[in-house]
């Protein structure tokens, strides 16, 4: 049979990534699951930047080569084509586990793999002492009837229907992620992520802001879901990528909320768009899809006292950030650019 043993381990110096006072902080060795893809390759070339040595893992379901390609040839950047339902051995101090389909459209192609996706991966920082942190989602307040979400709300999750794949899918790979930081010798850390936009975006995958920004580049019509009533928060990337080094750097295991407390409803984030990208830009209604969820903001109070983090940018400051990216994929302008 197939081998589950350990699949990451930290052998190498800095327990949970501190250092000695008074000696040169050596670069940690890191590895990102989901580095190729939108967030993940953000954070990638936050951490190279830093001088850590980063293996990214992905398996380019969502993930795309070019998200990371800047870093070809640098020794200190590997880049495995992986699928994190297998197994695989790696010596790292610590693992940014982002590897995961976000998109509703993506997530629900097969269900059942996004929620061994979200767990089999967990099984793996066993035994040594390493840094694990987990990306988990505003998801896990399903449709929430506490609004603003604190990180000590429970939720309100529907088991069994479309959606429940990847809520309760993070939800579980949270009680994992606490579990072995009650049994075993894993330092941990659960962030919360919000809804995030930016640069690198797949642009076909189906989310608000990428269809919005893509489909007013086009000159088509936006699609607003149901009365376009339902609010959500939108996060710029850069502020997210803070957020999670923070919380990894940090003493504290969470959950964290990562978003950007400023909400809008579809309707006016399409309104956004039209001031942004083209103000004849025409709205288009279409039915909702099944258990949306009628609204969500984070509370990020303990984020702030914490983490000493907050969003920095704004839906008005970072949407042109993501349209030019946006228009330079769609237009075919390849230029070396990277945002
Ligand atoms: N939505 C929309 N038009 C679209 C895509 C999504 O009005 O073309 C709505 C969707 O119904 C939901 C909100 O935008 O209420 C956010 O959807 P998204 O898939 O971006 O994120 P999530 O539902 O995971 O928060």
């Amino acid at each position: 049979g197939r081998n589950h043993r350990v699949a990451f381990e930290a052998t190498r110096g800095f327990v949970g990534g501190k250092v000695p006072l008074g000696l040169k902080r050596k670069g940690l060795r890191i590895v990102v699951t989901g580095g190729a893809g939108f967030v993940g390759s953000h954070l990638v070339d936050r951490l190279m930047a830093r001088g850590d040595s980063v293996i990214v893992v992905d398996n380019f379901f969502t993930g795309r080569k070019q998200n990371v390609m800047h870093h070809f040839g640098n020794p200190n950047f590997e880049l495995i084509r992986h699928d994190v339902v297998e197994p695989l051995l790696l010596e790292v101090d610590q693992i940014y586990h982002l590897a995961c389909p976000a998109s509703p459209v993506h997530y629900k192609f097969n269900p059942v793999k996004t929620i061994i996706s979200f767990l089999s991966s967990l099984l793996f920082p066993l035994l040594r002492p390493s840094k694990f942190l987990l990306t988990s989602t505003s998801e896990v307040y399903g449709d929430p009837l506490q609004h603003p979400q604190v990180e000590t709300y429970w939720g309100n999750v529907n088991p069994i229907g479309v959606r429940s794949c990847y809520d309760e899918g993070k939800r579980t790979a949270e009680t994992l992620t606490m579990d072995y930081h009650r049994g075993a010798q894993v330092e941990v850390r659960i962030a919360r992520i919000f809804n995030t936009y930016g640069p690198r975006m797949c642009i076909d995958d189906g989310r608000v802001v990428s269809n919005f920004v893509a489909q007013a580049l086009r000159k088509e019509a936006m699609t607003v879901y149901g009365d376009g009533k339902q609010t959500r928060s939108f996060q710029y990337v850069s502020d997210l990528v803070e957020g999670l080094m923070r919380l990894m750097e940090g003493e504290y295991v969470g959950p964290f909320n990562l978003g950007n407390p400023g909400e809008f409803t579809m309707l006016e984030l399409a309104k956004v768009v039209q001031e942004t990208i083209d103000p004849n830009a025409s709205i288009e209604f279409r039915p909702n899809t099944e258990d949306d969820p009628h609204k969500r903001k984070p509370d990020i109070t303990r984020a702030k006292e914490l983490l000493n983090w907050e969003p920095k940018i704004s839906l008005r400051q970072g949407l042109p950030l993501m349209v030019s990216d946006f228009r330079n994929r769609i237009f075919g302008d390849h230029s070396d650019a990277n945002p």
